[in-house]
């Protein structure tokens, strides 16, 4: 499409119509920061209208950006004042004065305008209202938070060790240290049930489960699998110290206890540790551990049994 040659208000018209049709508040500073030209989004995002901005320095007292810490921008880290000294475009997330005095939170994009000469000879600052973005992106993270944890236990669910299983094989390719696994299943559980009833096995599950969690390293993930079956990944182990963690952990729960009705109620656990392999796949991995589990199992209990 070619701007019309000579239309009611000519090709600038042509421009600023555009510029008024588009979502984000658009502005231009010549190198003095005297704003020559604010669009229509401009006017609706900050309350000001063109004719109230046009010609006023973007310092004086106009917008008043912050950024997250309260800063203000005008004096120090204006990005419109930086691209005017060094050309380069920039992005940053601050937050608006309104007109009507609220704070709105936008993301600011600056970049030079240039003559034929390549001298800056201005700014254009483009900014929309993030808003309704950082509310998604926060609703994003509680979301994702939610559909990666189980509800009991509070620690991860499946899903989530199978997205980790799937990343921590394809790093620990890459990688020198190794990656171990844990598959560990609550010792006699069904009788828990049937004496002290569903509700008291559950507090019994959420136990365990945050004894395992707060004995692991940050860096390491711990799951719920199935019933009173956990997962543990433990990064950056060797034969030793994946051992010795196996069984620290399962001490720790043999020393865990809920109190009822007077007396202590414990639990133990059977484990199966081992190493990842070079041609391990997910499925290789997890049904190693659960072999090994199987024999802790068959061997008495309250036990780990581990192979490289
Ligand atoms: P073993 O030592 O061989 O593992 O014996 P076990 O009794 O722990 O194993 P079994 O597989 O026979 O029983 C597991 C029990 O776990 C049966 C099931 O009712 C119980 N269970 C599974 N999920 C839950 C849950 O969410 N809450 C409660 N309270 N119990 C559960
Ligand atoms: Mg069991
Ligand atoms: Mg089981």
């Amino acid at each position: 499409m070619r701007p019309p040659e000579a239309g009611v208000d000519g090709e600038e018209g042509f421009y600023r119509a555009i510029l008024d049709h588009v979502s984000d508040g658009v502005y231009y500073v010549d190198p003095q920061r005297r704003i020559l030209y604010w669009n229509a989004a401009a006017e609706r995002i900050t309350g000001y209208s063109a004719d109230e901005v046009r010609g006023s320095s973007c310092a004086d007292g106009i917008l008043m950006h912050v950024d997250d810490h309260g800063t203000s921008l005008c004096k120090g880290g204006c990005p419109v004042s930086a691209t005017l000294a060094d050309g380069e475009p920039r992005e940053v997330q601050v937050y608006l004065h309104h007109k009507e005095g609220h704070r709105v939170p936008v993301l600011v994009r600056t970049n030079p305008v240039r003559d034929s000469n390549g001298d800056i000879v201005g700014v254009i600052e483009t900014f929309n209202d993030s808003s309704a973005l950082l509310d998604a992106l926060k609703r994003l993270d509680e979301l994702s938070l939610a559909t990666e944890t189980d509800h009991l236990t509070e620690v991860g669910n499946r899903r989530s060790m199978m997205d980790r299983l799937d990343a921590s094989l394809r790093q620990d390719r890459r990688s020198k240290s190794r990656m171990g696994l844990l598959f560990i299943d609550i010792d006699h559980f069904k009788q828990v049930n049937d004496t002290h009833g569903h509700e008291t096995g559950d507090r019994v599950l959420k136990m365990v489960a945050q004894t395992l969690k707060h004995n692991l390293r940050t860096t390491d993930a711990i799951a719920r699998w199935g019933g009173e079956e956990f997962l543990a990944i433990l990064e950056g182990v060797t034969e030793k110290t994946l051992a010795a963690t196996a069984d620290k952990l399962r001490m720790l729960v043999a020393n865990s206890y809920l109190t009822e009705k007077d007396s202590e109620l414990r639990v133990t656990i059977s484990i199966g540790a081992t190493l990842v392999r070079p041609l391990d796949t997910p499925d290789s991995l997890v049904s190693r551990a659960d072999t090994l589990l199987y024999r802790s199992k068959a061997e008495g209990r309250d036990r780990v049994t581990f192979e490289p």
